[in-house]
């Protein structure tokens, strides 16, 4: 079969850059794609050997870039133990109940279910913190992982998750995993490094190394020297940090100190360390995290879902620190693709600084939060700043010279119907709007809204029967 590589986009009613400013827009209306990278922008005559995308009343965005997800609780969506459960105790009632009952197909299937909602929302580059780990697992997750982000044409960062120390959390549970010596652990990033780890800037495999959380998963000692590893190997560091208020609370019973001072003096911060969440800072924290360069992947409907909060980016990224949009689990967030997370943190990032508002006769100075985040912000939050974090620096821009990844959105749904500026639909009007193209390095990936080859109802069916053998298995009474 003879696959395109280089295209002709023609005609796009708008093109987003992921730029910011005066860049953040390009008029195009035509974009050339050759060997898998972006050749041009403009108004362009087609050329031999080009394939035509006709893009005519569609709007062009970089591909998405989600640095951070859980991909095999993509079967555990909406789990009602969970469902009205905070932090703590969401995670002893959903992933970590449920976790040991995950074998190879169950685990496989969670993990395309969540790939292909990702690539019908225009996302080409997924950063999964996989953290089913245990000692003597009967199947290697990290193959599964990367076997079927390629089968599906995406890049794939593998972070890989794990403990050295029993959250008692998890001790109390019927179906406790056991953690890992941290030497094994150490082993498996050298072993995963070696097999899969690619340091080019538009790579399709990445190997990242995230202990699940800073403060509970490991020692202090043994957290540094993951940090040291990492830097010896050249790979980023990322784990969950600062997600509820009870990160302050531990970090002070268990370090009389910062969950981000924590960090600070493991070797974890700095422009090659992201973290998930980074809901409830103190302000020191935030003047840390953003003197260090260190990153965020901003989580909006999970903690929401949860109740922890919303973040503060205006300030995080004021202070410096770099921000990206994770989708997180679908255990908490049951819309796990990135244009629902997207309209989301338009959303919230308003309504936070809203919730500042105070009367002028109290010290107001402001009436609502709506200039806290621009559509231009949350789409360079979830693209270029995603590429950032992860150190993909050719990924994540429209621009000439950049892998040719990019998403095409037909706005043919009522709901994007009477737009004035039609740019801003695939973010400001919420839903899924059809993928007539995701190119990920020139390979197109959607077709028209289809992944070539999927039948979407049979995998329905594989997802419900796999439902019920998870809930057999956590000893679920129905
Ligand atoms: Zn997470």
């Amino acid at each position: 079969m003879n696959i395109p590589n280089n295209w002709l986009i023609r005609n796009a009613s708008a093109i987003m850059t992921g730029l910011s400013g005066s860049e953040a827009r390009i008029a195009g209306p035509d974009i050339r794609v050759t060997d898998g990278r972006i050749a041009a922008i403009g108004r362009l005559e087609a050329l031999p050997g080009e394939a035509l995308i006709d893009a005519r009343d569609c709007v062009v965005y970089p591909a998405w870039v989600n640095t951070h997800h859980h991909l095999f609780q993509s079967l555990l969506k909406g789990e009602p133990q969970g469902l009205n459960q905070s932090l703590t105790a969401w995670l002893a009632a959903t992933p970590y109940r449920f976790r040991a009952a995950f074998d190879e197909h169950s685990f496989r299937l969670a993990v395309r279910i969540g790939l292909i909602e990702l690539a019908r929302s225009g996302c080409a580059t997924v950063a999964d913190h996989h953290y089913l780990y245990y000692p003597g697992m009967p199947f290697d997750g990290a193959a599964i992982l990367f076997e079927e982000a390629d089968a599906l044409g995406l890049r794939f960062v593998l972070c890989r998750g794990g403990a050295t120390q029993t959250r008692q959390l998890e001790a109390d549970l019927p179906q406790a995993l056991r953690p890992e010596k941290l030497d094994d652990y150490l082993a498996d990033i050298e072993r995963l490094t070696a097999q899969y780890h690619d340091p080019a800037s538009d790579a399709r495999r990445r190997i990242v190394v995230a202990p699940t959380t800073t403060l509970h998963s490991t020692t202090a000692e043994e957290l540094c020297e993951t940090a040291r590893l990492a830097r010896r190997l050249g790979l980023r560091l990322h784990s969950h940090l600062s997600e509820t208020v009870d990160y302050l609370d531990a970090a002070r019973a268990k370090f009389g100190m910062t969950p981000v001072q924590f960090c600070a003096e493991q070797e974890w911060l700095g422009p090659d360390v992201w973290f998930a969440h980074l809901v409830k800072l103190l302000p020191e924290e935030i003047r840390l995290l953003g003197s260090s360069g260190s990153g965020i992947a901003h989580c909006p409907q999970s903690n929401g879902r949860l109740g922890s909060g919303i973040a503060d980016l205006p300030a995080l990224e004021a202070a410096g620190v770099r921000v990206s949009i994770g989708v997180d689990g679908a255990a908490s967030n049951e819309a796990a693709d990135m244009l629902s997370e997207t309209h989301a943190a338009w959303l919230l990032q308003r309504a936070r600084k809203g919730e500042q508002a105070k009367p002028r006769y109290a010290g107001g100075t402001f009436e609502g939060g709506a200039d806290a985040a621009s559509i231009e912000d949350v789409l360079r939050w979830g693209t270029a700043g995603g590429a950032q974090v992860l150190g993909l620096d050719a990924l994540g821009t429209l621009q000439v010279g950049q892998a040719a990844d990019l998403a095409i959105y037909g706005l043919d749904d009522p709901r994007y119907f009477g737009l004035h500026d039609p740019a801003i639909g695939p973010i400001a009007c919420g839903g899924r709007a059809s993928v007539k193209a995701l190119l990920v390095g020139g390979q197109r990936v959607v077709v028209d809204d289809r992944l070539p080859g999927l039948d979407l109802a049979a995998l329905g069916r594989e997802a419900n029967a796999a439902v019920l053998q998870l809930q057999r298995r956590a000893g679920v009474r129905r």
